[in-house]
């Protein structure tokens, strides 16, 4: 029999409530020993709230005063029954709870073991599964409605589309191979080539969010980089509306990487303010230097701050060799005072965007904010139901039946012989079977032999 797992369920800290939540066959058993109802009467139904006190039935100890909701399988989250036991959001109250439901029965749960149990009962598969993870650890708005989505499952729907159309496609190759003397239409290649591109195309439309979905999952790493005094740390301050990293005139006083979280348009972004990356004998500051080159090297986007009011010095020269076969954007601050350079001085890749700014005057943020949105989402506008292929793990998977998809084409266009073919779709399928959890062999035979008249 499979074994009752218990766990507090929220988080660790003060707060006004907490649960311990139970999952497998035991829970209503146990929770039948330890709940005393505050009315007396112990009869516990399912789905209503109970009122009442946790007791140790050895001694009589009054552990805490809860309530408590027995959710009967199949239809909850686990597919197992289920109860929570609301009590006060003390850590003693949730400790001793617990340790009173695994002395009654239940074993300790595992990390993530009522979702896996979601899992294995059929109740979610594996691509929802792994979005519940990414709902509770998302940290900004578009990272948890993309998790939300998943959760709900549009991309499960989306790939098994695909997938079922890989499907119908090994059938027919298959039933030409296995049975040419039967009386079933001949699949031509022109006709297998039509239906390959047409799922490539779709494989690819998963795939081309998944570079954005990375961003919005993982946070955009960006980082601000300058020769001293070009306003870097007001850059950095300007985005996270506080004062964090120390403003001065004295150049060279940002004197290590500061690495900041703010949230741009619901996109996390992970800031690090570096010192100017020139050379220097201070021993302190060429410390800084070093870190900032590891944060230039690793960022996702730099952000080149040059002070217009100034004649492009060495470094700033130096700093746009350095970016030129990079993903930044030109900050071309100081936009207030008298204009020395401008953009047509910084002989740089013509597709680097250029932004002017006051950061004094708190202009052009608005147009800098705009191009980093605009480096995410590529132009892209989304709609509520679009699908964000936000996890590695699909993204790779996604590549892998994309590849098996264009050796089956390359094949086919060479009238390969069908069994060679058939490998290379076999092998997509199952790449795919692989993002929402599916097995996939026998399945396909069942299918196949469905598609016989018995009598024939
Ligand atoms: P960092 O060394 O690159 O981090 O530069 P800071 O952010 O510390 O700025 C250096 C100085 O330039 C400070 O006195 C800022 O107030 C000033 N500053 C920053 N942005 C502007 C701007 O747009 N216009 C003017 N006039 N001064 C600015």
């Amino acid at each position: 029999m499979e074994s009752t797992i218990a766990a507090i369920s929220t988080a660790y800290g003060e707060s006004g409530i907490g649960i311990v939540r139970m999952s497998g066959p035991m829970s209503l058993n146990i929770l039948t020993k330890i709940f005393v109802s505050a009315k007396g009467v112990q009869i516990i139904k399912p789905r209503y709230m109970h009122y009442g006190y946790i007791e140790d039935p050895q001694n009589g100890t009054r552990l805490d005063e809860v309530l408590a909701v027995y959710m009967k399988a199949p239809h909850t989250y686990t597919g197992e029954d289920v109860v929570e036991i609301q009590c006060h959001g003390s850590y003693i109250s949730l400790k001793e709870i617990l340790a009173l439901c695994l002395r009654s029965g239940a074993e300790p749960a595992g990390r993530g073991e009522f979702t896996k149990r979601a899992f294995l009962n059929g109740r979610m598969d594996l691509s929802q599964a792994e979005a519940v993870i990414d709902l509770i650890k998302a940290r900004s708005s578009r990272s948890f409605d993309a998790a939300l989505g998943q959760m709900g499952g549009n991309l499960s729907s989306k790939v098994r589309a695909v997938r079922d159309k890989l499907k119908e496609l090994l059938i027919d190759i298959t039933v030409n191979m296995d049975y040419p003397d039967e009386d079933i239409e001949e699949i031509t290649y022109d006709q297998i080539l039509n239906r390959l591109s047409l799922i490539n195309d779709e494989i690819n439309n998963l795939l081309v969010s998944a570079g954005e979905g990375k961003i919005i999952r993982e946070g955009l790493s960006v980082a601000i980089v300058g020769k001293p005094n070009v306003g870097k740390s007001s850059l950095m301050n300007v985005f996270l509306k506080e004062n964090r990293s120390i403003v001065t005139d004295i150049p060279g006083t940002t004197r290590d990487t500061i690495e900041e979280q703010a949230s741009l348009r619901g996109i996390r972004i992970c800031f690090t303010d570096t010192a100017g990356i020139h050379e220097t004998d201070d021993p302190v500051e060429s410390l800084g230097i070093e870190r900032s080159k590891q944060a230039f090297d690793k960022a996702d986007l730099i952000l080149l701050l040059i002070d217009s009011s100034t004649p492009l010095e060495e470094e700033d020269k130096e700093l746009l060799k350095m970016i030129n076969d990079r993903s930044a954007i030109i900050v071309l601050n100081k936009q207030d005072l008298h204009t020395v350079t401008d953009e047509n001085m910084l002989e740089t890749a013509p597709n680097l965007k250029v932004i002017k700014t006051s950061l004094a005057e708190g202009k052009g943020v608005e147009e800098l904010e705009d191009a980093i949105e605009m480096f995410v989402t590529g132009g892209q506008i989304r709609r509520e139901n679009d699908v964000l292929v936000t996890n590695v793990r699909h993204a790779s998977l996604l590549r892998k039946a994309k590849e098996e998809v264009e050796q089956a084409e390359n094949m086919t266009a060479i009238h390969e012989a069908l069994d060679f073919i058939e490998v290379n779709i076999r092998a997509a399928f199952d790449y795919l079977g692989e993002i929402t959890g599916d097995t996939a062999s026998d399945e396909i035979i069942n299918e196949i032999f469905a598609r016989f008249c018995l009598g024939k």
